[in-house]
This record gives C-alpha cells, structure tokens and sequence, in this order.
C-alpha cells in the first residue's frame, strides 16, 4: 500500500499532521492502535505554563529564550525561538481554520477551572468550558452548580468551596432524569459518555431543570457529560436563561472523545485513510531510509510512504515501554534518552518532577528519529513520545504535540 506519508499513531499529533499534510495534497495514511490521550483530556491545550526551574509563566512567547536557555534539548529549543512563535500561530489559525472553536492564545495564558474547582494556566480551551483571565477571581458572583444524582465523577462540593476562596458563592442543586434511571442499576454504567449519550437528546428537559434553579446567579455550571454529538452544547446554550459554562469530569472525557472524532472524521473528508485497530509492528531500514511498514493486520503486506511520522505517544500509549531496566521504542529501536540508574527514574516524593516524565526518543533539530545516532532521512518523531520535556511539570503537553506535528508537516511539504 502505496502512500506520500505513512502516520504511526492517529492522536492529536498523528492527526494534526496528517490533516495539514492532507490539505496540501498529499495523500496519508494513519494507523492507529486504539485509544489516544484525547480520550482523558480537560478540554484544554497546555502550551507552556512554568520553566523547568518552577518559574510560572504567563506569556509563552514571552518566556521561550529562556526556556531554550533551560532546556536545549526541549522540543521548543529544537524549534527555535521563530519558528516557536510562528508555529504557535499556525497552531491557533489551523484550529480556527478546521472549525475548532477555542478560546485563549500564546501571548497571554489565561486560567481553566479543573475538576476539583482551581484554578489552572493554560493556552487554549474549548469554547463553553468555565475559565478565568486571571488566578485571583472568576467573572460571577455567584453560580448554580448542578449534578445528576449519583454521578460520582465529578465533585460540586469541592468546586463551591475552591470558588468560595476566589469570592464566587455557589448553590449545589442535584436532579434527576426519568431516562437516566436504566443507567443507575449499575454504578459502573454511570459515566460521562452514557450519561452524554442521554441528555443529548433531552436538551429541553435539562434545560428547564436549569433554568428553574438557577434563578438569583450569573451563571450556571455544569458537568462536561454532554456533548458527544456535535450541536448539543450549543443547543443548551441557546436552551437556558443564564451563560452555561462546563467542569470537565474525571475521565473518560467527552470533549476530549468529540475532539477526537471531529479531527479523525475531518482527516477522513481530506481524502486520508485511518486505520483503526492497528499496529505498526516493525520496518524495514534500507540505506538511511524507511522502505517498507509492516502492521499487525496487514501481515506480509508492507505500508511504504516517501516519508513516515511517529506519533505513537509516550509511555501511556505504548509509544514508549518501560521494562525494569531500559526504555525502548518498540517499532524502530529508536535511540531512547533515559537515566541509565533506574533510582532516577522517579522521585518517591511523587508530587515532584519525575525523572520518567522527560525520557522519549532522541531526534536532530527537525524531528528525524535517530538511530545509532544516526537521523534516518525520512522518519519524523512527533508528540508525547519525544525526549526533552516534562508535559505534567512544564504544562507543555498538547503545545509539544500540536507544534511538532505542524512542523514536521512543514518540512515533508517543503521537500
Ligand atoms: C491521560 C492524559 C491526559 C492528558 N491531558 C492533557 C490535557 O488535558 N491538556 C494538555 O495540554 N495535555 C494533556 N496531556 C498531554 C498529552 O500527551 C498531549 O496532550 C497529547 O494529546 C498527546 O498526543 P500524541 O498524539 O502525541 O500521543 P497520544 O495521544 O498518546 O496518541 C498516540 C497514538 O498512537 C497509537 N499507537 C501507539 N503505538 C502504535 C503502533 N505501534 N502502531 C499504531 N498506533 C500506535 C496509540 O494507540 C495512540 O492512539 C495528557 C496526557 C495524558 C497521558
């Protein structure tokens, strides 16, 4: 199977890439095992919110000569300062130009409500969900949080009380709906998805729910566990009296699940192939070149691209295995930077920076894969599964993935 790239991990990354190139032309193929870190995701994008050495960061391009100072081996760094900057750009007019409507840019973070109620920086988020411009207060004074009775995955009352402390008072109101009572015989079927799945369809009787109780307050909260389909958000929206802004939920999350499907269905229209279910298993390397894929499914019939992209994620999507003493790239035995001591692999204070979170796969300045130290010409490493970068500590996690991706494009498009 014949293809101008071949995509290994169909996620933010594998996504965004084979989108942008798609647009250009080019016809891809992605080949994705299962689920990404889409499927967890708060609904924001983390471009850069603290330095390595714990200095807060408010205005990413602001702070990037110094992060390039910090950490040259960032995948920032090996952007560089311009192209950081134009790429973070290309990033925000990419989303507007795929229909993604999010709020925020690089100059400026602004702060998104987590699920326990504080108050976190962050880059983009998606439009509807609560946030801040600033760490020191929210826009209401007062709000109606609601939840449906029994839903455990997401927590009013620790949300009132966090916003008590910003100056915003709450009233929790519980409720219930006829429809969700076949979900409630089992906990374990009373979950963000099934729940959406429900009140997709039962705009108007969720809508009057809210705007019955939500009289004397600003604003209405309410749990992201709705959404799946396209319009519903919008719908209530136009449904309710007060603004309705969403917490997102402990995982599996809906935006994160719609954002997903929105970019794979949107590669799909480009002309692009997605395959779904499938694992590129190993390649062969003929004179400093990818030649030919081989895929679980597909046997002994080879994928073959000009150029081929890794964006099989990090640890969490087996991009990256851990054994109890080596890190490995499991398709190409890419060169993988780790602590050779396994004592640094972690810090038993588990709050602090863990020495794991910064191993990926080593590349040159443009993203080619090394391999015995050598850049194979056409293989490009893309997203999580990079080395350089703490994702949780620096708040650079989607930020990392979405520019590679776009610069990486760049370079197949401009050979
Ligand atoms: C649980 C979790 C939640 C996160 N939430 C946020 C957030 O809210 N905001 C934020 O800014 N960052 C977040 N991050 C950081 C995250 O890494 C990035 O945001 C980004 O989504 C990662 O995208 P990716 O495409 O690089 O990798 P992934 O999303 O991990 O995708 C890799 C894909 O490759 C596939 N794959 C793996 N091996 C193979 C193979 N051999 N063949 C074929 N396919 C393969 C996997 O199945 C997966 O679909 C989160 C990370 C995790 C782990």
């Amino acid at each position: 199977m014949k293809f101008d790239t071949v995509i290994i991990g169909g996620g933010l990354s594998g996504l965004i890439c084979g989108i942008r190139l798609s647009q250009q032309g080019q016809r891809c193929v992605i080949i994705s095992s299962g689920q990404s870190a889409l499927h967890f995701s708060s609904g924001s994008f983390d471009l850069l919110n603290v330095l390595p050495d714990g200095t807060e960061v408010s205005n990413p391009l602001a702070s990037i000569d110094e992060l390039i100072r910090q950490a040259p081996e960032h995948p920032y760094a090996k952007l560089g300062k311009d192209k950081f900057l134009d790429m973070a750009f290309t990033a925000e007019q990419f989303f507007k130009g795929v229909n993604i409507s999010l709020k925020g840019n690089a100059k400026q973070n602004h702060y998104r409500v987590t699920p326990m109620g504080l108050l976190k920086p962050t880059w983009l988020s998606t439009q509807g969900f609560a946030s801040s411009n600033i760490n020191e207060s929210l826009p209401w004074k007062k709000v109606a949080i609601f939840n449906l009775i029994g839903f455990l995955d997401f927590y009013p009352q620790f949300i009132a009380d966090e916003f008590l402390k910003l100056g915003t008072e709450s009233d929790i109101h519980l409720f219930d709906l006829p429809d969700i009572e076949h979900l409630r015989r089992n906990p374990s079927e009373l979950r963000s998805t099934n729940i959406a799945r429900v009140l997709d369809k039962k705009i108007s009787e969720l809508a009057e729910i809210l705007n019955a109780k939500s009289n004397g307050c600003d604003a209405i909260i309410f749990p992201a566990c709705i959404g799946l389909e396209s319009d519903a958000l919008h719908k209530l929206e136009e449904a309710v009296e007060k603004p309705i802004f969403l917490i997102p939920t402990m995982p599996p999350s809906i935006v994160g699940i719609h954002t997903q499907q929105y970019l794979h269905d949107y590669f799909l229209k480009l002309g692009g192939v997605y395959m779904l279910g499938d694992s590129v298993k190993k390649a062969d390397i003929e004179g400093n070149k990818v030649v030919r894929l081989y895929s679980y499914n597909h046997g002994d019939i080879p994928f073959t691209g000009k150029d081929v992209v890794l964006a099989t994620g990090s640890y969490f999507s087996q991009g990256l295995i851990a054994t109890s003493d080596r890190i490995y790239e499991p398709v190409f035995n890419l060169d993988v930077s780790y602590a050779p001591d396994r004592k640094e692999w972690y810090n038993t204070k588990i709050f602090e920076s863990q020495g794991y979170q910064k191993f990926g796969v080593k590349t040159d300045r443009s993203f080619r894969g090394l391999l015995q130290g050598q850049a194979i010409d056409n293989l490009y490493v893309s997203g999580a599964i990079l080395e350089g970068f703490n994702p949780i500590k620096e708040g650079c996690g989607a930020g990392v993935s979405i520019l590679s991706a776009l610069a990486i494009a760049e370079s197949i498009l401009s050979k």
